[in-house]
């Protein structure tokens, strides 16, 4: 695998050049995880992720979707064999979504028993103001030699974290949450070997626009601050981390 930038967690469908921002990730060489919302936006998403180097394309159904699109969770089954890649999927207990947190639960245990079932998958799992649930819903479904969960914008405690790391979870960090001094004292405590960096595009910004994969450069950045390390030092570790990850997957690193 070469050195370069990894960002493990994008919505590359949500901008408006999608397909030329696939190019831009290939041209860049930016290793980039392509999650889903929805999956009516699979064929799509993996068609233009199919023959690339550096792009791969996650089947999800957001936490946020579930209370109008639970009954999809019948597609994302169907097609959870074309992919080694699960996301956006998890829990979100916040204010807006809270009332579907119920069915959220039953999508999520889902998810994660059929991963269990078929393994060898990597998630990529949001779990705003629901730590604690995603935690237990992994423990019980997925054991990590059954599949790997990256935490994506994680926002719980670091004793949360510490039990995440027992669990075998990874965690994808954002230039966002390195600029928020409570998550960068929880990212300060992680085991350096779990930490990945995503850039959650189009939903963080790089100067007045949406960041785009390229730009996670400004998270390896905050993390060499954080780590009192140097960008290519970092670089490395965070390259060696996924390689690392995906050999634990059993997927082919290179
Ligand atoms: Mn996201």
């Amino acid at each position: 695998m070469s050195q370069g930038l990894i960002d493990f967690h994008c919505h590359l469908d949500l901008y408006p050049d999608h397909p030329a921002l696939v190019d831009e990730c290939e041209r860049l060489g930016v290793r980039t995880l392509t999650v889903t919302t929805t999956p009516k936006a699979w064929p799509r998403n993996h068609a233009l992720a199919s023959q690339t180097r550096y792009v791969r394309a996650a089947l999800g159904l957001h936490p946020q979707l579930v209370a109008d699109r639970a009954a999809e969770v019948s597609i994302w089954e169907s097609h959870l064999d074309e992919t080694r890649y699960v996301g956006e999927v998890g829990l979100d207990a916040g204010p807006r979504f809270f009332r579907s947190l119920d069915q959220q639960k039953l999508v999520f245990d889902h998810v994660l028993k059929t991963c269990s079932r078929r393994g060898g998958k990597i998630l990529t799992v949001h779990s705003i103001r629901a730590a604690k649930a995603v935690l237990d819903a992994v423990e019980a479904h997925l054991a990590a030699s059954r599949g790997r969960v990256v935490l994506h914008w994680f926002t719980g405690s670091t004793s949360d974290a510490r039990r995440a790391t027992d669990l075998g979870c990874y965690f994808s960090v954002n230039a966002e949450m390195l600029r928020n001094e409570r998550a960068k004292s929880m990212i300060a405590g992680l085991p350096i070997d779990r930490v990945l960096t995503e850039t959650d595009g189009p939903f963080t910004r790089t100067g007045d626009r949406p960041a785009r994969p390229a730009d996670v450069a400004t998270a390896i950045d905050l993390l060499a601050d954080l780590r009192r390390s140097n960008r290519d030092a970092t670089a490395r570790q965070v390259t060696k981390n996924l390689r690392t990850l995906l050999i634990a997957a059993d997927i082919d690193p290179d």
